[in-house]
């Protein structure tokens, strides 16, 4: 194709079920041009792949319409233009929910009454035309749904309901029909209300981030909005402000609060040279920011985009539930039918279509699984998808990287040995050159041991990081090796690890010059702090097995494993690690890997779930399937916590729908279920489900 390709996204309201996302996605992906799409229940939008060429917005809007659902960018811009008017209509909207709640509560009463005989036949003294009307003002935007279905040929499961009510009118029921018209507006209002507060916790995320800055051009300030920000420009923060950019800091200081993106609120200095992230606070003193990122770009940009787009990966019962719902309402029809056929018994036939449950449990799970990962990305813990939840809380064993993830990854050389005659600023020097460009936390270690020193550093004319074993550099038109000794073993037959020289705890580099040794630096790193508790919780929480996995050599591997309690293997590859993530599932076990992203993104990426160390707040750790946006081991237990929770509450609800299914449908089956109790009772696993995928929307 010649054309280039473009993604829009495109806000749906109305969608209230899987099936409804479907025909969504159908519709969108019927016009010519679209390339791909992909509806978002939870976050009611679309996110569509299209040739600008072939197709445009106003196309897509008609087709998302057409399909029965709004583009609500329009309505709102409609209900801005008119905004008397949309207040009034709210009152309007709560008069009538108070007025038919009471009135249904009465009516439900009443009606109950009457069947116990408390009360004589009060409502057959109402004319039946005026509890006609009744129904069909109350019911009126299910049946308006319903009938808008029927004509696209979809069975909702309000239709079947609405069939119940049906049958409640035809024997001349029409207190018992209101009745079921009014359970039915109050399961809709429910599943409206907590869905809503799944999605607001989504949006309040994104609502973080500021929409303008103050932008430094021709020696003026002035603010615009953040899409006129170009990078490479300054925009000035002042004390109180958010930062609108992601950016470094080129003049002044502050106290920045960066809790928006790691969820920790201990402020951090920043100064001259030092990186900012878009939606954090400068509580005191003002900076000025050269622009590095804009928008969607910012690490801030993308963690609201993963977080929405988490939906995506949908867990396996999530396509359970959605199974479950296509056949639950073929199946409850021909009940309903055979009911009404074998038994000719028009009561009993309304309460089988009225018991039958609906499509909550559709969206229960999917609020669940929004509901939590909301609530992780408020804590600093990314969770890009519902699908991760799932399997983190079926997890046993837990593997751990060593440098940057148990340790705090800031390692500091302690010692410096030397051979030949050479001094030790020699040593360090050569070693810091050509570690110039690694990425490692050892080279860091390196070069600002060299700094502390004031070395003057050279430039290495080659560089190549040899993955968890070192660097390889030509510096001063010398080859430089500095790596661990199974590098050197490798790289020049005939070396041998000096004896004693790998203590535990300490990470040997070797530094060879041309075929030769010229010293050794050894290298410490601190253990978080925070991990010993952090293992005991996860231990708590089911995990049997936990081994730290390192490429550093033996000693300093046990140094730090054994004190913990937990196994280890050392000298480890990037290769070994996957290999041996697989090892561990192939034996069946559910494996969680956690990692730095250095050296050990592929085993990240084949563990069942791969969980980041963040370092600040890169969240390019593509390899991940969660990402802790703060460097602090107490997250990671509090993840698997969330995920049982999540997977708890999706299971009682699950078990619940099942157990209440068979039982109403067999006792409406058998007419031992009036309607009218039938009525009251289709509304209780939607209240209890959506109750309890709530609790997660407030979990601490
Ligand atoms: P871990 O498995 O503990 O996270 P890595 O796989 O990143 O560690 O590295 C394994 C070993 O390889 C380190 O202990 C070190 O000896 C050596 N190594 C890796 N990268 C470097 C580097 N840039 N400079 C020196 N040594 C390195
Ligand atoms: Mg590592």
């Amino acid at each position: 194709m010649l054309s280039k390709l473009q993604t829009v996204e495109v806000p749906v309201a109305g969608m209230d079920c899987a099936e409804c996302a479907a025909h969504v996605h159908k519709a969108i992906c019927a016009l010519p041009g679209v390339a791909a799409a992909n509806v978002l229940l939870a976050s009611e939008k679309a996110i569509i792949q299209l040739d600008p060429a072939q197709v445009q917005l106003p196309a897509i809007y008609k087709a998302v319409e057409g399909a029965g659902y709004s583009v609500p960018a329009a309505a709102e811009a409609a209900a801005a233009r008119e905004d008397g008017p949309a207040l009034s209509g709210q009152f309007y909207r709560k008069l009538m929910a108070v007025f038919g709640l009471v009135f249904g509560a009465v009516l439900f009463v009443v009606v109950v009454g009457e069947w116990l005989g408390v009360f004589e036949q009060l409502t057959q003294r109402v004319p039946f035309a005026v509890g006609l009307l009744l129904v069909i003002a109350t019911g009126w935007p299910i049946f308006h749904n319903v009938i808008r279905a029927a004509l696209r040929g979809q069975v909702l499961s309000h239709t079947l309901m609405s069939l119940g009510v049906l049958a409640a009118l035809a024997v001349g029921q029409w207190a018992t029909a209101a009745v079921v018209v009014f359970f039915m507006r109050v399961g809709d209002y429910a599943e409206k209300l907590t869905s809503e507060g799944a999605r607001r916790a989504v949006k309040e995320l994104a609502a973080l981030a500021p929409q303008t800055a103050r932008v430094e051009r021709d020696g003026v300030e002035q603010e615009m909005p953040i899409g006129a920000v170009a990078v490479g420009e300054t925009v000035v923060v002042r004390p109180g402000e958010k930062i609108p950019v992601d950016g470094s800091v080129i003049g002044g200081q502050a106290t920045v609060d960066q809790a928006a993106i790691t969820g920790e609120s201990m402020p951090v200095e920043v100064g001259p040279g030092a990186e900012v992230y878009a939606a954090t606070l400068a509580q005191l003193g003002s900076i000025r920011v050269r622009v590095t990122r804009v928008g969607g770009d910012t690490t801030f940009g993308q963690v609201v985009r993963l977080v929405e787009q988490a939906e995506t990966h949908r867990a396996g019962v999530q396509r359970f539930a959605d199974k479950f719902s296509a056949w639950y309402l073929p199946i409850v029809g021909t009940i309903a039918l055979l009911t009404f056929v074998l038994r000719q018994d028009p009561l009993a036939t309304a309460a089988v279509l009225v018991v039958a449950c609906s499509c909550s449990i559709a969206l229960a799970t999917p609020i669940a699984m929004l509901a939590s990962i909301g609530a992780g990305a408020k804590r600093g813990v990314l969770i890009k998808g519902g699908k991760y939840l799932e399997t983190l809380a079926r997890a046993d064993v837990v593997l751990i990287d060593k440098t940057g993830t148990l340790t705090l990854g800031q390692p500091q050389i302690t010692e410096i040995g030397t051979f030949n005659g050479l001094s030790q600023e020699n040593v360090l020097a050569l070693a810091a050159a050509a570690e110039r460009y690694s990425e490692h936390p050892l080279a860091e270690a390196v070069r600002s041991a060299a700094r502390s020193r004031s070395l003057q550093l050279a430039e290495p004319q080659e560089f190549k990081a040899i993955p968890g074993m070192g660097v390889r550099a030509v510096v001063g038109g010398k080859t430089v090796i500095v790596g661990n000794a199974r590098l050197l073993a490798e790289s020049m037959p005939g070396f041998h690890a000096p004896p004693g020289g790998e203590l535990p705890g300490k990470t040997v580099l070797y530094v060879a010059q041309d075929g030769e040794v010229a010293g050794a630096l050894s290298a410490e790193d601190t253990l978080r702090g925070e991990v010993p508790a952090a293992l005991a919780q996860l231990r708590a929480l089911g995990i049997r097995h936990v081994e730290l996995l390192t490429g550093d050599h033996e000693q300093a591997a046990a140094g730090l494993a054994q004190p913990l309690g937990v196994a280890w293997r050392a000298n480890l590859l990037p290769a070994d690690k996957i290999a041996i993530v697989k090892e561990y599932q192939a034996q069946g076990h559910v494996v969680v890997m956690v990692g730095d992203g250095v050296n050990d993104a592929p085993a990240l990426a084949q563990a069942d779930v791969g969980i980041a160390m963040g370092r600040g707040a890169d969240i390019a750790v593509a390899a991940a399937h969660v990402t802790l946006l703060r460097d602090d081991w107490s997250l990671v237990p509090q993840v698997l916590q969330i995920a049982q929770r999540t997977m708890g509450v999706v299971k009682l609800n699950l078990g619940f729908t099942a157990v209440y299914n068979v039982v109403g449908l067999t006792l409406a089956a058998l007419g031992f279920l009036p309607p009218i109790f039938a009525a009251a009772a289709q509304s209780l696993p939607d209240l209890a489900m959506l109750a309890n995928s709530a609790r997660l929307i407030r979990q601490r």
